[in-house]
């Protein structure tokens, strides 16, 4: 652990080839942080911080592309990542579309129609709640499409995600990994605050019995879509506050490693007066 790397991420990246293993990883764990809650509270401040700095930069530069891919289950944190980790991160120059169901004519085309359009442009960071994952994870398991229809996905999207790297975008994936006893809380928590409840969704229950059908097509879809280029982090997610410490971490070091500057100034400013307006 050292001031500027106060989290070691190294162990939550998937290396291309390897297993997804969430069997193996903890949701409780806080791996890479010697610190507990209290002490992370300075901590995030400071990576908040670097990150706004950092995503000033990059519109500035404007020559690169950021896309983090962000998928969860239901209650698995994906709203309150984007909130936390991106505070006082200035909005212009940060999206963050969500994928929802589709709709009619986003069904009648291909699945990747409707993701493209949403992709980072120069300068942009941009961050999908949901994504074209979706369409090998909730359409696996609830089967929306034959096997041998979702089975060529994986090779689409790492084609896709190759193309835009080629383009020049850069890619992270992000998987908040949680419990079911955490979701249960969390469901629980929207039943019980009536400020909650609007969140609560009966679906959501029937999906949450699907629970290690899910787990499998996370485990198969980190597995064979995690690449040196486009790799994924699986975030312990159960104790918020290193997930949003992790992913913050995660992110500081993805814009550190583009070689942003600031724009070559106009020559001659030191020259320049400003004059004063003379009164009416
Ligand atoms: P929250 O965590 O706050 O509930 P959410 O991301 O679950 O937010 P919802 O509107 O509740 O948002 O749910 C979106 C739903 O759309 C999810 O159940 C998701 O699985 C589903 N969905 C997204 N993409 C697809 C897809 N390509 N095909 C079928 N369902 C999809
Ligand atoms: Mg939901």
């Amino acid at each position: 652990m050292s001031a500027s790397r106060p989290v070691d991420v190294s162990k939550l990246r998937v290396a291309e080839g390897d297993d997804a293993d969430l069997d193996g990883r903890d949701p409780r764990a806080t791996p890479g942080y010697d610190g507990d809650k209290e002490s992370s509270v300075p901590v995030l401040a400071e990576l908040n911080a670097r990150l706004e700095e950092l995503q000033e930069l990059l519109y500035a530069d404007g020559r690169h592309r950021v896309l983090v891919v962000l998928q969860a289950l239901d209650a698995g944190g994906k709203d309150g990542t984007i909130k936390h980790v991106f505070d006082g991160v200035n909005p212009s120059g940060v999206r963050a579309p969500a994928f929802k169901k589709p709709s009619s004519e986003e069904l009648a085309h291909d699945y990747l129609w409707r993701i493209h359009p949403h992709v980072p442009g120069d300068g942009e960071l941009v961050i999908f709640n949901r994504s074209h994952y979706e369409d090998v994870l909730v359409v696996r398991v609830l089967e929306l499409v034959e096997e041998k229809r979702w089975k060529k996905r994986y090779g689409h999207i790492r084609d896709f995600e190759q193309m835009l790297v080629d383009e020049g975008t850069t890619i992270v994936k992000i998987f908040l990994h949680i419990s079911p006893e955490e979701q249960a809380e969390r469901l629980q928590d929207r039943l019980d605050r009536p400020e909650k409840n609007w969140k609560f969704e009966t679906g959501d229950l029937e999906m949450r019995a699907r629970w290690w059908d899910f787990m499998e097509a996370f485990e198969d879809a980190i597995t064979k879509t995690s690449t040196d280029d486009a790799p994924w982090f699986v975030i312990p997610a159960d104790r918020k506050w290193f997930r949003n410490l992790a992913i913050s971490q995660i992110l500081i070091e993805t814009l550190e490693g583009l070689d942003l500057r600031h724009p070559a100034a106009e020559d001659g400013l030191d020259q320049i007066v400003i004059e004063d307006i003379p009164k009416r």
